[in-house]
């Protein structure tokens, strides 16, 4: 990640706009990662009301090092595996209290904060970041960007 200097602060100082439509477009696409930490998977075995290594074998699996979450091929795209639809297909996480920070911080991740370019180009995929450019959107300060950008797991 650039640091930004006294000379050159981040490009989104004034804040950035983002309101989810459910869309559940950052849940699907090509195949992804959902990386998780233990801390991560306690919460998220918890929550299914399993255990870690249940949790492990249903849901996960190691790339490398680290655990990511299973997909699930549907219309010739790659679904998270907790990705669910409601009856007018807005999308649903089955694990949303207990979802891993990687999707908590979304849209704030390092690579999309990294030029306004990055931006705009992920922005392409989910209508929640374009509803800033519409005048719509919540309003998030640069101070809660960056908490949100340097939690991202990387
Ligand atoms: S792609 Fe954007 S608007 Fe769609 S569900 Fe994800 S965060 Fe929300």
């Amino acid at each position: 990640m650039t640091a930004p200097t006294r000379d050159k602060p981040e490009w989104y100082a004034d804040g950035l706009t983002f309101s989810c439509t459910q869309c559940g477009n950052c849940c699907t696409g090509p195949p992804g990662y959902v990386w998780f930490t233990d801390e991560e998977l306690d919460q998220m075995a918890a929550f299914a009301h399993i255990t870690p290594d249940q949790f492990r074998d249903l849901y996960a699996h190691k790339v490398g090092r680290r655990w990511t979450l299973n997909e699930r091929k549907v219309n010739g795209k790659y679904d998270c595996i907790f990705l669910k639809r409601d009856d007018e297909g807005k999308a649903l996480c089955g694990i949303y209290d207990a979802r891993p920070m990687q999707c908590r911080t979304w849209p704030f991740w390092p690579d999309n904060l990294r030029s306004t370019r990055a931006w705009d180009k992920a922005a392409k995929g989910c209508p929640g970041m374009a509803a800033g450019k519409l005048g719509e959107g919540n309003l998030y300060p640069v101070e809660q960007i960056r908490i949100q950008r340097d939690k991202t797991p990387v």
